[in-house]
């Protein structure tokens, strides 16, 4: 069958939730036996968001091949259960650099390169990338940016351009936007969803669908009112109410009867029966009051949640199947350093430090991971996290306080965290670290080969220093463990104490591949080893195969 495409446009405000609504979509397809992916077009000017503060973007997810991407592709690999690659996260930094390199290579023979057609030409050429490259029958396209910006007009044109070039019958647009609430006369009001609309037919997209997001129920008369006034299907007018369970979008998205209407709009016949029992029960669960576990996220991101996204949504699903309810606490590491909550973080019942960047809060970190140690409280360390673990043993046995990684100390008499020999010479910033799949060899009798009940698994990284080996045999003997190596057994991907109940740190990124209906084994190992220190009644799963 020809390739369907649906297009996801936001309008009024951004953060209404385009993403979620763009993977509920997604699993919903899937569901129906289809072969979906997911591309997301980001119309600023970096690269990828690889460089960018977490403050301004939230979290990097990675992907396989290692493409440092946009935090949506979490929430469509999650959703969907997909592994995605690079041309499902496009940026206009990328376009313009492609275009620009066959510029200067003179590949346009002496025209004149513009927007319109060397720009759009260029979207449309990465656009049909997704399916060449993974398969999908139908490919969901994310525009980020709200529609009325400048920056997203060449992703909207390019859409926009689609439709004429593959066919009405295999195009749609959905346009997610949002209902304010007066509170003074207790109304939602559809005024600026009708703007929206008229602002993106202006550039030539009708849309086929609407998407209205609201933290307050919408009646039967606003849905008529906004399929009048935008041009849609009464059926096609979607209020999609707030929900605090994440995980129900897409029961949400169905019950709206979404699933049908893109089904005949598409002309697609599904292709298996709707089975949701597993996403029902998952969602009752999230709701079912069960007892608390207490875990602390030491980080120095953490105003902003969606710095750690994956991290929170990994510890939740491997919560959800212990069948206990999380209580993450949020503990900023420089607070750490200057005294405040240390003894606090003694009474919680797990301690997590993930991945991070740069010498702000350092300290702080380390201080967590010696708390975990002495007061035995399970301890996973992500990444930067794992690294601070290995630098508050090192100072533990080593007895010399300025151990360290040389990311933060050049200088240190003991290194015990240093670059990998083929990173010394590298002095560009972006997608230059040891990024995406990488194997890991377990090493039998240990927490995380436990854990995983496998030999070999393969896992996520973003990072550029290692375990500088030199310390390796001296660790063992004085109680570090080295439970996961790369296969030649020359990198360490995996350290764990021995007296211990559970402080595992990991090289790589395990919180990227955990699925709301199957939690990485490492986070399902540790929150378990969390609930017997809290003392609570969880279930004992069977193992989690990934
Ligand atoms: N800054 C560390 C490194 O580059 C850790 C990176 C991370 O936590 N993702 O190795």
């Amino acid at each position: 069958m020809a390739t369907k495409y649906i297009f996801f446009t936001g309008g009024v405000v951004s953060s209404v939730g385009k993403g979620v609504t763009a993977a509920a979509v997604g699993r919903l397809l899937k569901d129906l036996g289809f072969q979906v992916a997911v591309q997301k077009l980001d119309p600023y000017i970096n690269v990828d968001p690889g460089t960018m503060s977490p403050y301004q973007h939230g979290e990097v997810f990675v992907l396989d091949d290692g493409a440092e991407t946009d935090l949506d592709l979490g929430h469509y690999e999650r959703f969907i259960d997909v592994r995605l690659n690079k041309v499902c996260n496009i940026t206009t930094g990328q376009v313009y650099a492609e275009v620009i390199g066959k510029e200067r290579r003179g590949d346009y023979l002496g025209g004149t390169i513009q927007v319109i057609p060397h720009i759009t030409n260029e979207i449309k050429r990465r656009i049909a990338m997704v399916s060449k490259t993974t398969g999908a029958e139908i490919v969901l396209i994310e525009v980020g940016g709200t529609v009325g910006d400048i920056e997203s007009l060449p992703f909207l044109e390019a859409i926009r351009q689609v439709r004429t070039e593959v066919g009405r019958e295999n195009t749609m647009y959905v346009h997610v936007t949002w209902l304010p609430y007066i509170g003074a006369t207790g109304e939602l009001k559809t005024k600026p969803t009708q703007h929206s609309v008229r602002e993106l037919r202006s550039i030539g997209i009708s849309p086929d669908m609407i998407v209205a997001r609201s933290d307050y129920p919408v009646d039967e008369s606003l849905r008529e009112k906004i399929a009048v006034f935008c041009d849609v299907d009464k059926r096609a007018v979607v209020p999609m109410v707030t929900t605090p369970v994440l995980y129900e979008v897409p029961l949400l998205v169905q019950k709206a009867g979404v699933g049908e209407y893109i089904v005949q709009r598409l002309g697609l016949q599904p292709r298996q029966q709707l089975n949701w029992q597993e996403w029902e029960n998952l969602v009752e669960e999230v709701k079912r009051p069960k007892p608390a576990i207490k875990v602390a996220l030491v980080g120095k991101y953490v105003e902003l949640h969606d710095a750690y996204i994956s991290v929170r949504e990994a510890l939740k699903h491997a919560a959800l199947h212990a069948g206990v309810e999380l209580e993450l606490s949020w503990v900023h590491s420089a607070e750490l350093e200057k005294g405040r909550g240390l003894d606090e973080l003694k009474h919680v019942d797990g301690i997590i430090v993930p991945g991070g960047f740069g010498s702000r809060g350092i300290e702080g970190k380390i201080m967590a991971a010696r708390t975990a140690r002495t007061e035995k409280i399970p301890y996973l360390g992500l990444c930067l996290g794992m690294q601070l673990m290995v630098v508050d043993f090192a100072r533990a046995v080593l007895g010399d306080e300025s151990a360290n990684s040389t990311e933060f100390d050049r200088a240190t008499g003991n290194p015990v965290i240093d670059l990998m020999p083929e990173q010394n010479a590298i002095t560009d910033m972006g997608g230059t670290m040891r990024l995406g799949l990488y194997p890991c060899k377990l090493q039998p009798g240990t927490i995380a080969a436990k854990a995983y009940g496998e030999d070999l698994v393969q896992e996520r990284h973003r990072h550029r220093f290692e375990f500088n080996n030199t310390y390796r045999k001296q660790f063992e003997d004085l109680g570090m463990r080295f439970s996961g190596l790369s296969p030649d057994g020359r990198l360490v991907e995996i350290a764990e104490l021995s007296d211990h109940p559970f402080m595992v740190g990991t090289q790589f990124h395990p919180e990227f591949l955990s699925r709301p209906n199957r939690p990485h084994p490492i986070f399902q190992a540790y929150i378990n080893a969390v609930c017997e220190r809290a003392g609570v009644e969880y279930h004992k799963p069977k193992a989690a195969k990934k």
